[in-house]
């Protein structure tokens, strides 16, 4: 096989560099194209990036009116592109600190993040606390709000994060010997149903969460909380 070079191609060039001979035609055609255009035009006029004044830009990198300005640029520059590296930093650092978390740690936060969906649900719907049925006093000891749990944590870990087990709760109801289990099972029972009720206390699976699935369920309830505060301001709008 013959090898051409490419002043011996069989087919003589008819354009340079990277341009189709099509290409290569129309911009011979038209005189605003960037092949010819560049002579006739004005000399252009842009605003200096530091202090606005209008400057004949020169090259692309041609960015200010003067080399004060220019030297102002440049460190304007080099500040921005350290603070992006240091941004990217703490993203780093972000992730791996979330690597690095413990099982326990997790829980915790799926835990916080679950119970403070749970105290939204039951207050922004009107509802008192899950015993006593009084209303939640901020302002006063004990009447706070709290997330109880009807099965404890302790005696269920699989339903510490189930929406029928968890309600708003006074303080002072929450706390050891705040209420009766019959007061608790009462308030449940009106709330969600005897059937439910029963379903919950017969539920004897065991989900055993990864750790990944317990940043799913953290951030599920960050989103659920954010959604219902959401829909209830717009109910409050209209
Ligand atoms: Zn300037
Ligand atoms: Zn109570």
């Amino acid at each position: 096989m013959m090898n051409r070079s490419p002043l011996t191609r069989k087919k003589p060039m008819q354009c340079g560099g990277e341009a189709t001979p099509k290409k290569f035609a129309s911009r011979c055609r038209n005189p605003l194209s960037a092949l010819t255009a560049k002579a006739d035009k004005a000399p252009k006029q842009v605003a200096c990036k530091v202090c606005k004044a209008k400057y004949v830009k020169l090259s692309m990198s041609h960015v200010a009116c003067s080399p004060a300005c220019a030297i102002e640029w440049a460190k304007r520059q080099r500040e921005k592109r350290e603070r992006e590296a240091m941004r990217a930093d703490r993203v780093v650092d972000r992730a791996k600190r979330e690597a690095m978390k413990s099982y326990g740690k997790l829980v915790a936060e799926a835990q916080v993040a679950f119970n403070a969906y749970i105290r939204a649900r039951d207050v922004l719907a009107g509802h008192g606390c899950i015993d006593c049925g009084k209303p939640f006093e901020p302002q006063r000891p004990g009447g706070s709000v709290d997330a109880g749990h009807y099965i404890s944590r302790g005696a269920a870990p699989h339903l510490r994060f189930d929406e029928r087990n968890c309600f708003a709760q006074r303080k002072n109801c929450n706390r050891p010997g705040g209420t009766t289990r019959e007061a608790f099972r009462a308030g449940v029972e009106k709330r969600i149903g005897l059937s439910a009720l029963e379903a919950l206390e017969a539920d004897q699976s065991s989900p055993k969460w990864t750790h990944d699935d317990l940043r799913t369920i953290r951030r599920l309830y960050q989103l659920k909380l954010k959604d219902l505060r959401a829909k209830h301001a717009e109910g409050q709008a209209a």
